[in-house]
């Protein structure tokens, strides 16, 4: 589904991803791990398309057809989503509104007509009732004085309403006591399906107890020096980061 090959990818100058080769199939859940400031958000950015980073090498596909090529749109509307790490205020505007006019976009994408609105609301109910949320946060700003938990809550929200073919999902359990963790994960799990991937990107192991990825890849210094089962994120809890660093080097 996604083929990431020799990626690099300079930001203001400085080489972040240097030669980054990574495949996600259909159906797959990947966690990508490792230490802070090794590339993973920048990884995550480059593929949704966000601003400010050069591929300067490599290239990245999604079911054949050339990322690189799409503006930021483009793919969100081809199905790659990617949540907000430390998501924005946006003053005024109502959730509510704000998933509606990303869903129908979407829809307009696949040449459906917008959601009637009877039709919006089930969904929208069943969704938030599934994020444990209260519907009174709908009628929220968007993000305006959330708590912590509630930015991650909403950002599960949005990807169980516009249900993308990849969710790159972007330190969702940072922040998180430990009954918002699993909300979160439950959330993130009944986001699995044959025709989706999901790209989780974590500090932590934490959340990979409750959300067992296929396949864990340790990210250090702009490429993948390692990867693994779920077993590897256990083992990367007891010994740290620095041994698959100086196998790596070795
Ligand atoms: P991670 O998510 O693994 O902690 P990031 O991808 O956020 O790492 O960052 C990788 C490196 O790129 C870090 O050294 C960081 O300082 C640098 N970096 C990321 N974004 C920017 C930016 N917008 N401007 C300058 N440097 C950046
Ligand atoms: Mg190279
Ligand atoms: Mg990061």
């Amino acid at each position: 589904m996604l083929e990431v090959k020799d990626l690099h990818v300079t930001v203001e100058g400085s080489e972040i991803l240097k030669g980054l080769t990574l495949t996600i199939n259909a159906g797959e859940v990947h966690a990508i791990m490792g230490p802070n400031g090794a590339g993973k958000s920048t990884l995550s950015a480059v593929i949704a398309g966000k601003d400010g980073y050069e591929v300067t090498q490599g290239s990245i596909t999604f079911e054949g057809q050339d990322v690189l090529e799409m503006e930021i749109e483009e793919r969100a509307r081809a199905g790659l989503l990617l949540g907000f790490q430390y998501p924005v205020e946006i003053p005024g505007v109502k959730n509510i509104y704000l998933l509606k006019a990303a869903l129908n976009a979407k829809r307009e994408a696949e040449g459906l007509g917008e959601i009637p609105a009877p039709e919006f609301m089930k969904l929208i109910k069943e969704k938030v009732a599934s994020m444990k949320m209260d519907t009174s946060f709908l009628q929220r700003a968007v993000n305006e004085g959330f708590s912590g938990g509630e930015k991650k809550r909403n950002e599960i929200l949005q990807m169980l309403v516009l249900e993308p073919r990849l969710a790159m999902l972007d330190e969702i359990d940072s922040g998180l006591d430990i009954d918002a963790m699993k909300v979160v994960a439950d959330g993130v799990n009944s986001l699995r399906a044959e025709d989706r991937a999901i790209l989780l990107v974590t500090h932590y192991q934490r959340l990979l107890d409750y959300i067992v990825p296929d396949r864990v890849h340790v990210l250090v210094d702009g490429r993948i020096v390692k990867s693994g089962d779920a077993a590897l994120a256990l083992e990367l809890e007891s010994r740290g980061y620095d041994w698959v660093q100086e196998e790596s080097a070795a």
